[in-house]
């Protein structure tokens, strides 16, 4: 009989989502009456704006004519967008970031997935810890982080890097020397950042070690202070041993759209086993061309419109909508007497869970006597225990009756 791949086996619980949707759903079973507010998962809810809903609804109508139809685009996505690409998001912050450097597609979370088709298995990698869940569970599903110890709560292979309050959020160098090292900044869930000389430090490591660091940029725009980078490339030598991920979703409402892309810079060399240098654009275009056939044009053009003037505007309307929400749910729990991070750089608050709580205990407490759902730390990693996530994606009017409750 054919085999499966164990490594699947080796995952933990089901995803931390959907434990949350059981719950929620069990609770609404129970109590049909009771409103409940999601502050769980990190979607976006404001609609999509005006200007890249003009974009699309062009793009459709080029597709009913014979002369403007499109068929399939290019993998690596349409020169259009790439090269809007390279000049907003790079150029413009002096950064040389060609356009086929780019590779678009639809979505960060199967790009920062996906990339481990390129890299081999027995790397050894470090996780921040408190960190979004794919970068784990996808080592674990190419067999990379070993076997799982339940009493540690950590897989034996994986490098955890904490980050939490003890260390004011800023994750100290791997020990021990690590080949790969994912890096999500502004981090899911803290909502922390590290400012230019912090982020140096990780790029002087992989460079002095050899590691490539997967950077997660996906709330890059929420970035409100000076000195915190929006791209690892604005710290030098950060081509060499960086790939960045960017996800419009955030961004610009995308999360339903899906679109996103990945850069992997020329100068950027792997190893074979006979220690032959080779380019890894070279093998994520080639991974590109042969298991992905593009991202469609109606969505492609959508995401080029978020470049224009108006573009900007709108989208950043939108930002500003949820940064005010992030505002009011640091304030009011602040106020309660919560210690609270992030929300200012970020979408999301990290609060720290009364004392004698587990962050599930807490999670279970929300729910049943606030009927407020947000996501418990210990979801994001071991470092995440006595930690909660609450995201400022809702709407203002859901945001504020959250935090009534919340007072009372
Ligand atoms: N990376 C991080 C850190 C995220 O928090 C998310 C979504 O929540 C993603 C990637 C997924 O992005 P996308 O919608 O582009 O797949």
């Amino acid at each position: 009989m054919f085999k499966i791949n164990e490594n699947y086996l080796e995952l933990q619980d089901s995803y931390l989502f959907s434990t949350i949707a059981k719950k929620v759903d069990e609770y609404k079973r129970k109590n049909p009456e009771k409103e409940i507010i999601k502050m769980g998962i990190g979607d976006v809810t404001r609609p999509i704006v005006p200007v890249i809903i003009d974009a699309m609804h062009k793009a459709v109508d080029e597709m009913k004519e014979q002369n403007t139809f499109k068929g399939y685009g290019p993998e690596q996505g349409y020169e259009f967008l790439r090269n809007k690409i390279s000049e907003y998001d790079y150029k413009n912050r002096n950064i040389e970031i060609s356009p086929d450097e780019i590779f678009v597609s639809d979505g960060s979370k199967c790009d920062v997935a996906n990339i481990l088709d390129i890299l081999g298995n027995e790397n050894k990698v470090a996780i921040t810890d408190p960190v979004y869940p794919v970068y784990l569970d996808t080592n674990v599903m190419i067999g990379a982080a070993g076997k799982y110890n339940s009493e540690k709560g950590m897989y034996e292979n994986i490098v955890y890097v904490p980050i939490k309050a003890e260390n004011n959020f800023i994750p100290e160098l791997p020990k021990e020397k690590v080949d790969l090292i994912y890096l999500c900044l502004p981090n899911n869930p803290t909502g922390t950042v590290l400012n230019k000389s912090e982020l140096k430090k990780w790029v002087d490591y992989a460079k002095e070690n050899k590691s490539l660091i997967l950077f997660d940029s996906a709330y890059e725009r929420y970035i409100t202070e000076k000195d915190i980078p929006h791209s690892i490339y604005e710290i030098e030598g950060a081509k060499e041993v960086a790939i960045e991920f960017r996800s419009f979703s955030k961004t610009a409402g995308f999360t339903g759209v899906r679109c996103a892309y990945t850069v992997v810079p020329k100068e950027l060399k792997g190893l074979t086993k006979e220690n032959k240098e080779v380019e890894l654009n070279k093998l994520w275009n080639r991974r590109m061309s042969t298991k992905f056939n593009g991202v469609s044009y109606i969505t492609q053009k959508a995401a080029e419109s978020v470049y224009t003037k108006e573009g900007q505007k709108q989208i950043e309307e939108n930002i500003a909508y949820y940064m005010e929400n992030a505002r009011i749910i640091r304030e009011t729990l602040n106020k309660e007497g919560y210690v609270t991070y992030g929300g200012v750089n970020a979408p999301y608050i990290w609060l720290k869970v009364p004392e004698g709580l587990t962050s599930w205990e807490f999670f279970d407490k929300l729910l049943n006597e606030k009927q407020i759902v947000g996501t418990p730390g210990v979801g994001f990693g071991p470092s995440g225990e006595g930690y909660f996530r609450l995201t400022a994606f809702g709407t203002r009017e859901n945001t504020i009756k959250a935090m009534d409750r919340m007072s009372k």
